[in-house]
């Protein structure tokens, strides 16, 4: 199954793609996650994205393209993967195109998550993540059943992402509605596009996109 995630900041794409990747035994791919480890590394486009990702603006599509490219030719990545905030402008989207064509794939399906914008904020500014594993909580929306310790894997450290603060949260819904939401007609015309009510419950939320998946709905 190869799949694209897309939904602006705090839509609840990488808690999504975690339940899929679990479900499907295939891979998440989120250039997020791509770009914050190379920062935590300190490797050249690490020292290249900081401040560009602090400040809540995109990465150009260069880097992004080559990113996705490279990881896309991994071996776990032959029965499938989840794109988890890839692709995020036009141009990502052609190049995504291109690199599936030249392999010989084609998506699945592309899934479309919508929150209200309220909503979106509270999640963002209220999230935080495991150290050891990465999987995803929230102060009061999604805690782990036992206060510090992760449901996943017992680890008792987490993080706040640096871009994950009020002030940052404006640019990027910016970002979203005026370089990633265009990306979208795009999609619904080409067919196995799917929009799916992000406000639920986060099994519910599972529950309408494996009916989508498993075309099962409608
Ligand atoms: P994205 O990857 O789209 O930015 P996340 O999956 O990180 O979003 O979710 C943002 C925050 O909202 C996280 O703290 C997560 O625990 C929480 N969250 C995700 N889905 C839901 C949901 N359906 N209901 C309530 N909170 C959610
Ligand atoms: P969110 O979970 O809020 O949707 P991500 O973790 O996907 O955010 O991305 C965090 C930041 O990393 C973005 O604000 C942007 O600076 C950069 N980024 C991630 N993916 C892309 C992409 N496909 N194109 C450009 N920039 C990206
Ligand atoms: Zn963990």
């Amino acid at each position: 199954m190869r799949l694209i995630l897309l939904g602006p900041p705090g839509a609840g794409k990488g808690t999504q793609a975690q339940l899929l990747m679990k479900r499907y035994g295939i891979p998440q791919l989120s250039t997020g996650d791509m770009l914050r480890a190379s920062v935590k590394a300190g490797t050249p486009l690490g020292v290249e994205v900081k401040s560009i990702m602090e400040s809540g603006a995109l990465v150009p599509d260069d880097l992004i393209v080559r990113l996705i490219s490279d990881r896309l030719g991994d071996s776990d990545c032959l029965n499938g993967f989840i794109l988890d905030g890839f692709p995020r402008t036009e141009a990502q989207a052609t190049s995504l195109d291109q690199m599936l064509s030249d392999r010989g794939i084609s998506l699945d399906c592309v899934v479309s998550i919508t929150v209200d914008q309220r909503a979106l904020v509270d999640r963002i500014v209220g999230r935080f993540t495991c150290k050891s594993c990465g999987i995803g909580y929230h102060d009061t929306l999604n805690r782990p059943r036992v206060d510090g310790v992760c449901d996943a894997c017992g680890g008792k450290e987490f993080f706040r992402r640096e871009d994950d603060k009020a002030e940052t949260v404006v640019a990027r819904l910016t970002a979203y509605i005026q370089q990633t939401a265009p990306i979208i007609p795009y999609y619904k015309e080409k067919g196995r596009f799917a929009e799916v009510n992000g406000m639920g419950e986060i099994d519910v939320v599972q529950e309408l996109i494996v009916n989508d998946l498993e075309g099962r709905s409608k």
